[in-house]
């Protein structure tokens, strides 16, 4: 039994003798099949051609899968005095960067904003002996290797410690969720791409399919702005190497949902 591995998302499926059929990320309008077919890999044959990178992205501990692979995300480690959060993840684990998180006080849990980022999830998690993977309820149906440490939950904030905070914004998708982060030095948001930090670094915005080129609408997109309008931050993190926010993220935002509402109104 194998637990086959989308080449084009990088996102781990349950366990099975042959590969599955479709992957229905893939197949989903937000994303595409691979234009040569759909193909598969394994964590194990990854480990073969690529490795974990694992270097700080603007003062914060980071981890990547190079070369490029994958939808190109890098996971962030949340590290606070009440345990520390594996915010978003990669397709591949290392002793190297186990050894790194345990050092800085081991794993309190880990926490995906949506399903482009599931990669190997389970495996990072049991990595640290099994400890929860925060999906929020309703994008269960897009976990593609479920498992015992997967905790779905409801609600639009969950309090992961007196540091962390998760906040349901939907949007991109329906579950889709960013991390507040309370931290000397400047609040942020890690935000995957639920909040899409853009190429000038100064603004966000929010997409239903990215790579297909599919707008949110208004409705979504105030959603979004009043589920993180209650937290102070200073920064966002988005959701690849170096595409962040520094300073002033809290009136970026404002500024990029005014500016957003504008072009498709
Ligand atoms: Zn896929
Ligand atoms: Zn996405």
């Amino acid at each position: 039994m194998i637990c086959f591995m989308c080449l084009q998302c990088g996102v781990q499926f349950a366990e099975s003798e042959t590969p599955p059929d479709a992957c229905p990320i893939c197949s989903d309008d937000r994303q595409y099949v691979r234009w040569a077919g759909q193909a598969w890999t394994t964590s194990q044959e990854l480990a073969q051609t690529h490795k974990l990178a694992m270097k700080e992205d603007a003062g914060v501990l980071a981890f990547g899968v190079e070369p490029r692979f994958g939808i190109g995300q890098r996971a962030l480690l949340a590290e606070t005095p009440g345990g520390n959060v594996l915010w978003d993840c990669v397709s591949l684990v290392s002793d190297e960067a186990v050894t790194e998180i345990n050092r800085r006080g081991g794993l309190q849990a880990i926490a995906i904003s949506h399903c482009h980022y599931y990669s190997v999830m389970v495996e990072w998690s049991e990595a640290f002996g099994g400890v929860p993977i925060y999906i929020h309820a309703d994008d269960r149906q897009w976990v593609m290797r479920p498992h015992a440490s997967v905790k779905f939950w409801e609600g639009e904030t969950l309090a992961l410690n007196p540091s962390l905070t998760l906040i349901r914004c939907g949007g991109h998708f329906d579950g889709g969720q960013v991390l507040h982060w309370k931290r000397d030095g400047g609040n942020a948001i890690l935000s995957g791409d639920i909040l899409q930090v853009v190429a000038t670094r100064r603004h966000v915005s929010f997409m239903y399919s990215y790579p297909n080129h599919i707008p949110l609408n208004a409705k979504a997109v105030r959603k979004i702005a009043r589920a993180v309008e209650p937290f102070d931050y200073d920064d966002i993190y988005g959701a690849w190497w170096n595409t962040n926010i520094i300073g002033g993220a809290r009136e970026a935002m404002r500024v990029s949902v005014d500016r957003y509402l504008a072009a498709i109104a």
